[in-house]
């Protein structure tokens, strides 16, 4: 609990992998500290634990780490080979839409302490943030897609990549349609025609 006992905001900005296990971790220390505080705003208009590797639901999209490299809990190795079952074993590497779900699981399952504000989800897109010095050293405020805003005491931005710069590429390599200008996505969507053929937009 602060000194002041007012409730401290905490935005987490996008809850795809980073997000979630960020706000996983933020109600874990308040729920071993008594803190009853802290109230979590998880902002993002897609799934929770769904970003640009995780959100794929197609089998064959594998996850390049074997299962007993994935716990979310680092003082609990096997947490991800518990969650699995008999399906999958330590050594395989599952779909990685399954991992999506176990992070959202996982957060689900975050101890939460009776009474205190804990996590609001927040199903929008963050398009602004601006510094307001007036309320206090760190606030913050929000403005969502819908047009409403937020104000925080602190924010984590947690967006993921951003598609790479493309200027490098001569014009008659970026009209290619062997082209990927977003490797990131493309391997993400199973859009990458093969290691042979698929050019990365950043430069050797
Ligand atoms: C094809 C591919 C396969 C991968 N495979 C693996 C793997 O097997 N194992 C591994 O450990 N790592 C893998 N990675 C790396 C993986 O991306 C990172 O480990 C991790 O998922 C990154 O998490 P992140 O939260 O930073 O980004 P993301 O998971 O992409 O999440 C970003 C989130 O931010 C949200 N967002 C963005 N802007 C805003 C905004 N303005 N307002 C609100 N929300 C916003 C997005 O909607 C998204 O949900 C892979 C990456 C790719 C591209």
């Amino acid at each position: 609990m602060n000194d002041s006992g007012a409730v401290q905001n905490i935005a987490v900005v996008g809850a795809g992998a980073a997000g979630t296990l960020t706000a996983m971790r933020l109600l874990r220390r308040a729920a071993e500290e008594r803190d009853t505080s802290c109230r979590i705003w998880l902002i993002d208009p897609g799934a929770t634990g769904r970003g640009l590797a995780f959100g794929t639901d197609a089998p064959h999209h594998l996850l390049n780490v074997p299962a007993a490299g994935m716990s979310a809990h680092r003082d609990d190795p096997e947490h991800f080979l518990r969650w699995l079952g008999h399906r999958w074993g330590p050594l395989d590497f599952v779909p990685r839409g399954v991992y999506g779900r176990y992070l959202a699981d996982s957060l689900e399952a975050a101890p939460r302490i009776d009474g205190a504000p804990g996590l609001v989800r927040v199903h929008d897109r963050v398009v602004g943030v601006a510094h307001e010095p007036e309320r206090g050293e760190g606030a913050l405020s929000l403005r969502l897609g819908s047009g409403q805003s937020l104000r925080a005491d602190a924010a984590v931005l947690a967006l993921g990549n951003f598609p790479s710069d493309q200027s490098w590429a001569p014009p008659s390599l970026r009209t290619s349609p062997l082209f990927l200008a977003d490797p990131g996505s493309a391997a993400a969507s199973g859009a990458c025609p093969s290691t042979a053929t698929c050019c990365s937009s950043a430069p050797a």
